[in-house]
């Protein structure tokens, strides 16, 4: 197998009992919501936290906890901020075409809920919990996170999807993609970076870019690379869907 797919290539077209991993961080959301934080608020040593998570000298939740722990803004100055970052629409066509074929598409971060959900609202979708996928949902977009509170002073960080098989991820993707295959035929991963590099293995086709794309290159395993979600429709999805 290579890196290369044509795009007429039935084997990669998205079909009913397959799973759909999507990252949400750099993924669905154009910049990582976190550094995007951390260089609004110009805040230079959560720089160096992040270089801690990413060399692995700290976990996910020692990072989140730390990172976020430095934002001390009110309620509406975060949602302001959270607002003025830019989505990848074509995740709508993506989701849609889920729904319509009837694959599970899950969003899987180890960023924060309430900017997972507020952004997706503003791509016109609610959001329910990951686990939820195994229904097909029609009208909502399955989701793990971390959770975050917004209070007046900032956000409070806690982490519900802890794996106790995993000591790195606050949200560990790889926990809940090897419990979540056994209800699909195929794990299909769309990701970017660091907290992906572990899950995407397991995928039986990976989209990748930036670090995650390196990390595979690098390893000599096949993925598709991509820029833009249009980029992996037209790979995933026939004509007549689009
Ligand atoms: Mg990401
Ligand atoms: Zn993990």
């Amino acid at each position: 197998m290579s890196g290369e797919r044509s795009r007429t290539d039935r084997t990669t077209l998205l079909a009913r009992n397959d799973l759909v991993f999507i990252d949400f961080d750099g993924t669905i959301s154009v910049t990582d919501t976190g550094i995007a934080v951390i260089d609004a608020l110009e805040l230079d040593e959560a720089w160096e936290i992040e270089h801690q998570w990413r060399r692995g000298e700290i976990d996910s939740m020692e990072c989140l906890t730390r990172q976020w722990g430095m934002v001390d803004l009110a309620r509406g100055a975060v949602y302001r901020m959270i607002d003025s970052f830019e989505l990848d629409e074509g995740f709508n066509e993506l989701a849609e075409a889920a729904i319509q074929i009837g694959a599970g598409l899950v969003v899987v971060s180890d960023g924060l809920d309430f900017y997972v959900d507020r952004m997706l609202g503003r791509l016109g979708w609610e959001t329910c919990p990951g686990e939820e996928v195994i229904k097909r949902p029609r009208r909502c977009i399955p989701r793990f996170a971390n959770h975050g509170r917004v209070t007046d002073h900032g956000v409070e960080i806690s982490f519900p999807h802890r794996s106790p098989d995993c000591d790195q991820c606050g949200n560990c993707k790889t926990a809940h993609l090897q419990r979540l295959r056994a209800h699909f035929s195929r794990v299909i991963y769309i990701g970017d970076g660091h907290s992906d590099l572990c899950a995407a293995r397991f995928a039986d086709l990976v989209f990748a870019k930036d670090a995650l794309a390196e990390d595979f290159a690098q390893s000599g395993r096949p993925f598709v690379n991509f820029e833009t979600l249009a980029e992996v429709n037209e790979v995933l999805l026939a004509p007549r869907t689009r």
